[in-house]
């Protein structure tokens, strides 16, 4: 008898972009002549750089003749991809990394999700609030997260950001302070955050590296998107930190970046000092665990793909890609600056494509959407659908039209001047 992974079970049986996608078709329906403006999930609209198109064609070219055809690749990536990476995003900011420590993937997801497969069940899991629902749903499949009492969870250690503290979470404590409530074992920090936007200091950064070493913590630092930052005293990586290798694995996406959502490609890093327990205290190199699990359950990610991925960091790849994101750092511009004139406060996109609204007039998240759908039908993202914290904000993503970004803030002026 086959028997059940129940912990599936106490997930949520809908997800968070299908109610959505409910309630919009919902409306469509009974209003077929309305057009709406969708600025809520977060999936990119501008193409592929065009070095990255002339790449993957090259690709597919060698992929159709024998002598230079390739079937399966390393699990871990290609060289030529790996090598890209480290002297572009790691060399260039003063980080060392060495090949075995780069893990090229099908995108972050993937790895955020799977990354619980080297970990004991035992682990407290922190997670700031409001977060990328990944880090809880996967660490709930896993059986780490305890039990949902009033949509929290009994294992996990939430650390709010709101408006009152500027969305620095707060320290949790120490494993000395165990009397102040419970210490992590690992705890997921994401910056640029999504969902709102905001970014962490260097000096911010290092006081959680510090606490991990102090704590033996294990961080899962997800820089998806850092390709977004803007301001050059905010850091990249977690590795620009002093100690983070021995406490770090640092997750990366070509999906914002680049355009990759449809492409699929990114990476992981996995420092050789970064160590977890064993139950009887044995320090056990992540490295090679990570290295296991892959060459077991995954069997790399396109020639193609990686090729393309590779175009992203030459000369013209660059430029190009830069070109994208300076257009939908435009449309962070246009909302953040509409939202000021209407007097609606925001958090976020000056280095990140996310921009975090307080809901006017203490409305619920899920009351602005409805009215927001109904009233100038455009689609953002309740800020409730991101964890507790997030309750009374909302969520646009500045990865849509330049135009439609303008028009759904002309609307939004006129449905707000209204009220
Ligand atoms: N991490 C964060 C914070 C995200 O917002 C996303 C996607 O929206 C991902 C990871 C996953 O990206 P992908 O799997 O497309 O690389």
């Amino acid at each position: 008898m086959a028997l059940v992974n129940e912990n599936f079970l106490k997930l949520a049986p809908s997800y968070l972009f299908s109610d959505i996608a409910k309630k919009v078709s919902a409306y469509k329906e009974a209003n077929p002549d309305k057009r709406i403006i969708r600025l809520g999930i977060g999936d990119v609209t501008q193409p592929l750089a065009p070095a990255v198109i002339e790449a993957m064609h090259k690709a597919v070219e060698e992929m159709a003749s024998a002598e230079t055809f390739r079937g399966y690749g390393p699990e871990q990536g290609y060289d030529f991809l790996q090598k890209a990476i480290i002297e572009n995003d790691f060399k260039a900011r003063g980080i060392d990394l060495s090949i075995d420590e780069v893990f090229v993937n099908d995108g972050a997801k993937s790895d955020t999700g799977n990354i619980g497969d080297i970990l004991s069940k035992d682990n407290i899991i922190g997670v700031t609030d409001p977060i990328y629902p990944v880090y809880i749903d996967s660490n709930v499949m896993a059986g780490r997260a305890g039990e949902n009492v009033d949509g929290l969870w009994s294992n996990i250690v939430y650390m709010p950001c709101n408006g009152e503290n500027d969305f620095t979470p707060a320290l949790p404590p120490s494993r000395k302070e165990a009397d102040k409530g419970k210490c992590p074992d690992v705890v997921y920090l994401c910056y640029p955050n999504n969902p709102t936007g905001t970014v962490i200091t260097r000096e911010q950064l290092k006081m959680w590296v510090d606490y991990a070493i102090e704590n033996d913590v294990l961080i899962m630092y997800d820089a998806a998107y850092e390709a977004y930052i803007q301001d050059d005293s905010i850091p990249h990586s977690i590795y620009e930190i002093e100690g983070a290798k021995q406490v770090a694995i640092e997750f990366h996406s070509y999906s914002k970046t680049a355009g990759f959502t449809g492409a699929r490609c990114g990476y992981t890093v996995v420092p050789k000092e970064v160590m977890a327990n064993t139950a009887s205290g044995d320090k056990v190199a992540l490295n090679k665990i990570w290295l296991r699990r892959q060459c077991t359950k995954f069997n790399g990610t396109s020639y193609i793909t990686q090729r393309g991925a590779e175009a992203i960091y030459s000369e013209e790849g660059k430029k190009q890609i830069k070109e994208t994101i300076a257009y939908y750092m435009e449309n962070a511009r246009i909302m953040k600056e509409a939202f000021a004139e209407m007097g609606v406060k925001t958090y976020g996109g000056e280095n990140a494509p996310y921009i975090w609204v307080k809901t006017p007039q203490g409305m619920t998240s899920w009351d602005f959407f409805d009215a927001l759908l109904k009233e100038a039908n455009v689609v953002g993202t309740p800020g409730v659908g991101f964890g507790p914290a997030g309750e009374g904000y909302f969520r646009f993503t500045a990865f849509g039209q330049k135009e439609d970004c303008l028009e759904a803030m002309e609307r939004v002026k006129a449905w707000l001047g209204k009220k």
